[in-house]
């Protein structure tokens, strides 16, 4: 057995080291011309969303990177907004060429970004040719963004633009962290404390219920409330749900202090299934058992979004012991209020992978 020697074989210069012998063997062989080597681009890891543990044990098996190392890029990443890892300047350069041998920092693609008069802010988040909408609404002492969990939605509810478009898929966590990255990028807001940022809460509130998608939701929600991640207090995100009632505990115990906002829109099970169908599998009076228990577990109050006799409805609930927020709209001009978002993105396969189908835990 001999080994090929590639400078040899393209009367390219050779600094020795082979016999003779070898090369008069290699000479009478009649080998072909060499096909050249193309190297096959390595696909990179989008660094928004890999949370702590796996992003240390991942760096870990590449070596070189003690576990203080971890903290550093998530503050390059979520505290200062930084795309680049090569500007990364507490890393070495032999770190820096390792991550981005491995990794890559990607927030979607901005494809539209409206104004509504009242200051409401529409943009329009691209990930992997699938759009989703993500809803800034600025306030006097706050300012929320409203982020989106899935392309299209399952539930049908018919107050619901969204609910016309059906789900194309869920988005993943990098994709519902990437909203939130894009927002804050566009306004400036990175590396401010906690007081002085534009963006101080975050509703689920966009396309698609995060409940369906509890696992990205959720593995997005540990990163946004990472003091060393996004640092947003659980005070400060609200979960909406149209209901789905076995995650609305398991939310409350994983997330203690997190808001929750329940699309009820009618008080009496006959019109609710009418408006939102989920009602049929967990009707109101589970609904509000589970709400009595999430309060339990949490100090934030429960925010319920309907539209009729609200002020009524709203006195009887706290009266049953909840805390409760009436919720107004905003940015309607631009189509950016509640139930009015939707986007062109469409279901290329007939029918709804199994996965898609239940519930993503
Ligand atoms: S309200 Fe929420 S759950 Fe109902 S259709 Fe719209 S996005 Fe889906």
């Amino acid at each position: 057995m001999f080994r090929r020697c590639y400078k040899l074989l393209t009367g390219s210069g050779c600094g020795g080291g082979c016999s003779s012998n070898t090369i008069n063997t290699l000479n009478n062989i009649n080998i072909g011309v060499a096909s050249p080597v193309v190297a096959t681009p390595k696909k990179t890891k989008n660094l928004i969303g890999i949370s702590k543990e796996d992003l240390t044990k991942q760096l870990t098996e590449l070596g070189d990177f003690q576990s203080y190392r971890i903290d550093q890029i998530w503050s390059w990443i979520y505290n200062k907004g930084q795309k680049n890892i090569d500007n990364f300047s507490n890393l070495s350069n032999v770190q820096k060429s390792l991550l981005k041998e491995y990794y890559h920092i990607d927030y979607g693609t901005l494809d539209s970004d409206q104004l509504s008069k009242d200051g409401t802010r529409k943009i329009l988040v691209g990930f992997s040719g699938d759009q989703v909408e993500t809803v800034f609404i600025p306030e006097a002492r706050r300012g929320t963004l409203c982020v989106s969990s899935q392309v299209g939605c399952t539930f049908g509810c018919k107050f619901c633009f969204t609910g016309t478009q059906r789900l194309v898929r869920n988005l993943n966590v990098s994709e519902i962290l990437g909203q939130f990255m894009m927002a804050r990028s566009l306004m400036n807001d990175f590396g401010h404390t906690t007081e002085k940022r534009l963006i101080s809460n975050v509703v689920f509130m966009g396309m698609g219920e995060p409940l369906m998608n509890y696992r990205a939701a959720s593995a997005a929600l540990r990163i946004m409330t990472d003091p060393n991640g996004l640092s947003l207090s659980k005070s400060r995100i609200t979960v909406s749900t149209s209901g789905v009632v076995p995650l609305i505990e398991r939310l409350g115990k994983e997330f203690p202090g997190i808001g929750l906002a329940i699309s009820l829109h009618a008080s009496n099970n006959k019109t609710r299934s009418e408006i939102v169908p989920i009602n049929q599998q967990w009707p109101i009076e589970e609904l509000i058992k589970t709400c009595i228990e999430f309060s339990k577990l949490n100090t934030n109050k429960i925010t319920i979004d309907k539209p009729e006799k609200i002020k009524e409805f709203a006195s009887i609930i706290a009266n049953a012991g909840l805390k409760v927020t009436i919720r107004q709209s905003r940015g309607q001009d631009i189509l950016a209020a509640c139930g009015q978002l939707k986007t062109e993105s469409v279901k290329v396969k007939k029918t709804l992978p199994p996965q898609l189908a239940t519930i993503s835990e």
